[in-house]
């Protein structure tokens, strides 16, 4: 397999992909906002939007890292929840038991999942600041062999996560596993840009500007140097398209976000 452009085994990746995101773990979010000019937050968003979740869905989100997916889910559904009650409710009237019980019926829940302690450790201290913790949880595991039950989410995410598992269909088999008959599998991924002049400037920004980014805002050019080549390495749109057709997936579709640097892939199980 590839560890950004050299070949290794797959052990020697999952060894070295943790060694990366236990060194940036403590400036990762720094280094998101520094390295894409705060735009992750906008593609973060969009994959919100496009799922459109409602009160009530269970998330996974697998490589969840300091778990912003999750947090946005959560932030999402309660508003949902805020908007449908106003409607529903005449002005003037209280909350009655019946209200509360919906309630409970209706909340949602967000698991993040990530083979990295460090990762979730960042994670559960920023959603603590938040004052974000009903709901959410955290726990260490890997893609390729989730500690979940078969049929548990409605929703399955990840993040600028996938490119790093060892072995990616394995990863899909899982997700396809977990999710509920009806479930929705959203990637958010690194791709491939098609327009010719955004795809040089592109490159010369990765390849020049980020390890230099990563070595001045978190002492480590190599780390920033392999989610460059990682992200080169991956397969295009119709690539992705097709392994996730392969796995199970139904209805697979995928939008460009930013000309392609990003990628949006959604599937359902049936
Ligand atoms: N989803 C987060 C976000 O969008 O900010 C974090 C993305 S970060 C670039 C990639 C994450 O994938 C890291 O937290 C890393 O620990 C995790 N990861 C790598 N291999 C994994 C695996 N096999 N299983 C679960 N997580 C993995």
């Amino acid at each position: 397999t590839h560890f950004g452009f050299e070949t290794v085994s797959e052990a020697e990746k999952a060894k070295r992909v943790y060694k990366v995101f236990e060194n940036v773990a403590q400036k990762y979010d720094v280094m998101n906002d520094a390295m894409s000019l705060g735009i992750h937050r906008l593609w973060k968003d969009v994959l919100l939007h496009v799922m459109h979740p409602q009160p009530g869905a269970r998330l996974l989100d697998v490589a969840g890292g300091t778990g912003d997916i999750a947090v946005r889910f959560l932030d999402y559904v309660r508003y949902q929840l805020e908007r449908q009650k106003r409607r529903d409710t005449p002005s003037g009237q209280g909350s009655s038991w019946q209200d509360i019980s919906d309630d409970r019926r209706r909340e949602s829940s967000a698991v993040v999942c990530d083979i990295n302690k460090e990762m979730l450790k960042m994670g559960k201290q920023k959603a603590d600041r938040m004052g974000v913790v009903s709901g959410l949880s955290w726990v260490v595991g890997d893609a390729e062999e989730l500690p979940f039950d078969d049929d548990q989410f409605d929703i399955y995410t990840i993040a600028f996560g996938i490119r790093n598992v060892t072995r990616m269909d394995q990863a899909l088999q899982e997700a396809l596993r977990v999710l509920k008959p009806g479930g929705r599998f959203m990637c958010l991924e690194f791709s491939k840009v098609t327009n010719p002049v955004l795809a040089r400037l592109y490159d010369a920004y990765s390849f020049q500007v980020i390890p230099v980014l990563g070595e001045v805002i978190a002492g480590d050019w190599k780390s920033y140097q392999y989610l460059v080549e990682s992200i080169r390495k991956f397969p295009n749109q119709q690539e992705f398209k097709g392994m996730m057709e392969d796995a199970g997936f139904y209805c697979v579709q995928h939008h460009d976000l930013t000309g392609g640097v990003v990628a949006l892939h959604s599937g359902f199980k049936l």
